[in-house]
Parts: C-alpha cells; structure tokens; sequence
C-alpha cells in the first residue's frame, strides 16, 4: 500500500481529530470556538480529579518553580514522600508492604514490572501469561503482552516470551501455567478490551493457581486504580492481593507519571543499573503524585466513583437504545441496541456536547472525572436520550 502523504506536522499514529480543545475545568471541556462540552471520557481515564484541578496546577507551579529535575544520580525531596503514599495505598488493600519505582507512562510501568518478573523468576522461567482482550501498551514488550493478535501483525516477529489464554476462564489459565511461566499479567477490568470486568472468582482462582505454581500475579490498574472503579483499585473488590501493580494515567491527573509497585521480596530481585529511566521519580512528576493521592484520599475519591457511578449506571440503563449497562464505579460501558452504531453515536454525542467514545463496534465507554456532579450526570444522561433517540 503507498503511504497517504499529508501534511500535518505530526505523524499519523492518530487517526484525524474532530475538535481541538482549548480549556478544561472539573468535568467541562471548551473548545477553540468557545462551545462547552461535558467531558465523560476524562481524557481516557486519566484525569480522575477534572480539568485544571486548582490544587493540583498549584503543586505543579509550585514544585515548577522550585527544582524539576537532578537525574538519578542524587535524590530529591519528593520522590521519597510519594513512594511512601503510594506503597500506603498498596498496603493497606494487600496487607504486603513494598516498594516503587517511578516512570511516565502505563507502559513504561508495565516493561518495568515485565522486567522485574524476569529477573525475579530467572531465565527459563520468564513467560508472562496475559489474557485475549488485554492492552497493556504500545512498547514491543507491552505490545506482545496485548492479547490482540491484529496489533501484533505490522511488528512482527514479536518480542519471545508471551502466551495468551481466554479471560476470566481459570482452566485455561491453568493448561498455560507450564514451569516457564514465570507470571500472569491481567487487567481487573478490560478497559481498552471494551470494559469487561473480571470476575471475583476469576481473580481468587488465578490468585491460588499463583501461589500453588509459585508465579507471580501481576495486575495492570493503569485504568482501573485511583479510585475509578470504585474502589482504590480494581482487585480489592474481589479480596486478593496481587504481587505487583502497575499503575498510571489518573494518578497524574494528566501529568505524565506511572509506577509499578512490587512486595518487598519481588522488588528485591532488581539490584543498581538493572533498570531505570532518566526522568524516574522526578521531582514534578512526584509532587504531582503526591498531591493527587493527597487529594484523592481528602475527598473520597474511591467513594465518590462508587456512588456517581451508581447513579450513572442505573440511570442509563432505564433509556431505551441502551440493551446493557457494564462494568465497574466510574468505568462503565454501554452496549447499544442493534442496528445503533458505537461510533455514530460518539460523533453525535460529541456535536451534542459529550465526550465518550466508542470501545467497540457497539459499545460507548464512560469515564468522567470521579469528581462529576449528579446534576452534571443528569445532563449527560439527556443528551445521551435524546441523541439515541434521533439515531433510532
Ligand atoms: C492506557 C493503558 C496502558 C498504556 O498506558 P500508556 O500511558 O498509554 O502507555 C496500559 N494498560 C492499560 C490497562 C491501559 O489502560
């Protein structure tokens, strides 16, 4: 196929936009000609607290005008204190005590934590076992951890060492767990896979087949955690404790910022010089953490998504053209009535005055901010009646 020459000034990774924003507060977003919108997708999960949270533009002024960065070669003030929240978060819904390590993107904390796995479980037993459905990035390694076989096709041959298995399907995972395998690598929620939660029972199941099979469970909260799911993070529902956790997109509230945390013995395998990135643990990026999970736990963030949610969920599932209502606190999915098309409905939505987006053929994903009012809920939900009505 001969490339489509244009001429934008960036590559075409993206498909074209059809609107340029200008400003955000809390959960509305305006664009360059002035028109309002209702943002229900957060910037994909990301921004948990709203737009241009004034606590969080004041740490990043603030820690801005103070010291950005020093490299790794010397310490800052505020990498520690962030760790230090961080792992209080982990503790205190997995009862492990661990440690972290600061990176940019969720899949950063997912080579980081694929790394680690490796270097826990040594070689010969260094594949990862992920579910069909999965994202977990768009490095080679996250790539070849994604259980979506069409993304892996322009970049064959794929980085060696992964496996796939069917979700929330426990015998499956089991026939997989040979002695290579060194961890499983799973989502709470299939965010990108179009919002399918994994099942309390899966998770129990695959947490004992961990233990039995001396593999580590690693699971990707890069959507789920911060509270979206109603919880701080998408596990604890179903009562385990995961070995190590990746982590990012709300936890900067859209500053760029990721982690992985790991059980103290697990994170003991990584020794100086074994893994690392320039802009690891920066004094910005670690401020920026520190305020979000500050502000987070002020507010009730977990608790917020649990009851917004409800009110969105059971609200949408009352409107005709709407034939399923899923997933979990502030992460939903809508599955359209047949004949309704998701990305029709999305670019409708959008002229209306909505962000959303279209996680499958059929499907709409909401992720509003965890700080959405039930007056702005009620809103978004006429708009969305009305505009499935007129596409019927
Ligand atoms: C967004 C996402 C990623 C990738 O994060 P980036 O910051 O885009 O690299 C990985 N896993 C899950 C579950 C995600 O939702």
């Amino acid at each position: 196929m001969t490339p489509l020459l244009n001429d934008s000034p960036m590559m075409p990774v993206f498909a074209p936009a059809p609107v340029m924003f200008e400003r955000g507060c809390g959960t509305e977003l305006w664009d360059v000609n002035g028109k309002r919108y209702l943002d229900f997708l957060g910037g994909l999960a990301v921004v948990g607290l709203g737009h241009s949270h004034p606590v969080v533009s004041a740490a990043i002024a603030r820690q801005a005008d103070t010291l950005m960065h020093v490299s790794n070669l010397f310490a800052n003030t505020q990498a520690p204190p962030a760790a230090i929240k961080i792992n209080e978060l982990l503790a205190e819904t997995t009862g492990h005590d661990g440690q972290v390590f600061f990176c940019n993107s969720g899949a950063e904390a997912n080579e980081a934590a694929l790394k680690l796995a490796r270097k826990f479980g040594g070689r010969g037993r260094h594949v990862v076992v992920s579910a069909y459905g999965s994202f977990h990035g768009r490095t080679l390694a996250t790539l070849a951890a994604t259980g979506q076989p069409t993304k892996h096709e322009p970049f064959q041959p794929m980085p060696e060492g992964f496996r796939h298995v069917a979700f929330n399907d426990a015998a499956a995972l089991e026939s997989a767990l040979d002695p290579s395998v060194g961890a499983v690598l799973l989502e709470p929620v299939q965010g990108e896979g179009g919002v399918i939660t994994a099942t309390d029972e899966y998770l129990r199941r695959v947490r004992a087949l961990c233990d039995e099979r001396g593999v580590l469970m690693i699971l990707d909260e890069i959507q789920t955690g911060f509270g979206r799911t109603g919880d701080w993070f998408g596990f604890q529902q179903s009562g385990i404790a995961p070995d190590v956790v990746t982590m990012a997109k709300a936890m900067g509230n859209g500053f760029p910022v990721g982690a992985v945390w790991a059980r103290r013995e697990v994170a003991a395998a990584f020794q100086p010089g074994d893994h690392g990135s320039t802009y690891s643990g920066t004094a910005l990026a670690t401020a920026v953490v520190s305020t979000v999970v500050e502000e987070m736990r002020r507010i009730d963030a977990p608790a917020l998504a649990a009851a917004r949610g409800g009110e969105l969920s059971s609200k949408l599932a009352k409107l005709p053209g709407i034939v399923e209502v899923r997933g979990r606190g502030l992460l939903l999915a809508v599955e359209l009535a047949p004949g309704l098309d998701a990305k029709v409905a999305c670019a409708a939505l959008l002229t209306a005055g909505l962000v959303t987006n279209a996680v499958t053929g059929t499907a709409l994903r909401l992720a509003p901010p965890l700080t959405v009012s039930s007056a702005e809920i009620e809103e978004a939900v006429a708009i969305i009646e009305a505009v499935l009505s007129d596409a019927a």
